[in-house]
């Protein structure tokens, strides 16, 4: 099999938290495969000059609703162009699979906000063949309860151990996979869209605890308040968890509004306090950056 080989010059590497000009490199199928002390004549394969130009490792986008967009190659050449290469879909509760028992026009008003409607299907198998079919970028689903849950109401504490086996039946639908971009990587659920919003919560407490009992993946959170709430939503969340070793994520957390203003930092220990204490992982991601006027806070940089 022939090899395919670039020598890159001219390039800053991202190496040991910051970046250094290390001089020529190769790089053998995908992979740096030697470096050289200065550029000769006759170097192998084709040579690229970055005349200063940056080489980071692939970004992971960690929250992103590409599984609503995987049809579309623009979705795909934007996150390249970010230098993304790997993106967690299936964020916030949804995802593009529905039960065929609901009318496709009624999960289209329901997930429209979320973009194309090219991706909505009926079946998981065929879902996957086209989630990654674009490449290069590679998508890690999460399975969205919410969207679930949609197909499958939580109506009464009588389906609670019903909806729990479903779950997990879809769940490993994909079950002896081996290629990880082919089978879920956990559960997302946002408190704070329809169907979970009104659900009652000791409901919804013995359903996620019994999940999680029985299938202790990373549950990602779109939590219920993110104002003056925020801890007590946390909270919420975290309890599911207890006795389970699931890691809990708490997803696009942000200490917004007016009724964090000269709280943050304490509400912020607490919540460190809590991630050091607790039995099972607990962490979270956070926008980039928050400034809309002086309501939003920033994190500290650790
Ligand atoms: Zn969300
Ligand atoms: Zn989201």
């Amino acid at each position: 099999m022939s090899q395919s080989v670039l020598t890159f010059l001219n390039a800053r590497v991202w190496q040991n938290g910051r970046f250094t000009q290390p001089g020529p490199f190769s790089v053998v199928d995908g992979k740096i495969a030697g470096h050289h002390a200065r550029y000769s004549e006759g170097m192998e394969g084709v040579c690229i000059d970055l005349e200063g130009g940056y080489i980071i490792p692939g970004i992971t986008d960690i929250h992103t609703h590409a599984d609503f967009t995987a049809s579309d190659a623009r979705s795909r050449d934007y996150a390249l162009r970010q230098g993304v290469t790997r993106q967690v879909s299936g964020l916030c509760g949804f995802h593009p699979v529905y039960d065929s028992s609901i009318p496709k026009e009624d999960y289209i008003r329901y997930t429209g906000f979320l973009g194309d409607i090219a991706m909505l299907d009926t079946d998981w198998h065929r879902f996957f063949n086209r989630l990654n079919a674009g490449g290069p970028v590679t998508r890690y689903q999460l399975f969205g309860l919410n969207s679930f849950l949609y197909s499958f109401p939580l109506d009464s504490d009588e389906v609670i151990e019903t909806r729990i086996d479903q779950v997990l039946e879809q769940y490993n639908v994909l079950e002896g996979e081996a290629d990880p971009s082919r089978c879920f990587h956990g559960f997302s659920l946002s408190l704070n869209y329809h169907p979970v919003k009104s659900l009652p919560a000791e409901r919804l407490y013995r359903f996620m605890n019994g999940l999680l009992c029985k299938m202790p993946v990373c549950c990602s959170y779109h939590v219920r308040d993110q104002k003056d709430k925020i801890l007590e939503s946390i909270q919420e969340v975290m309890a599911w968890h207890e006795g389970t070793g699931a890691r809990c994520h708490i997803s696009h957390l942000k200490f917004g509004g007016a009724s964090h203003e000269g709280q943050f930092p304490a509400r912020y220990e607490v919540l460190k306090n809590w991630q050091q204490e607790s039995a099972f992982p607990l962490s979270w991601d956070t926008y980039v950056c928050l400034c809309v006027k002086h309501h939003y806070f920033v994190f500290p940089n650790h």
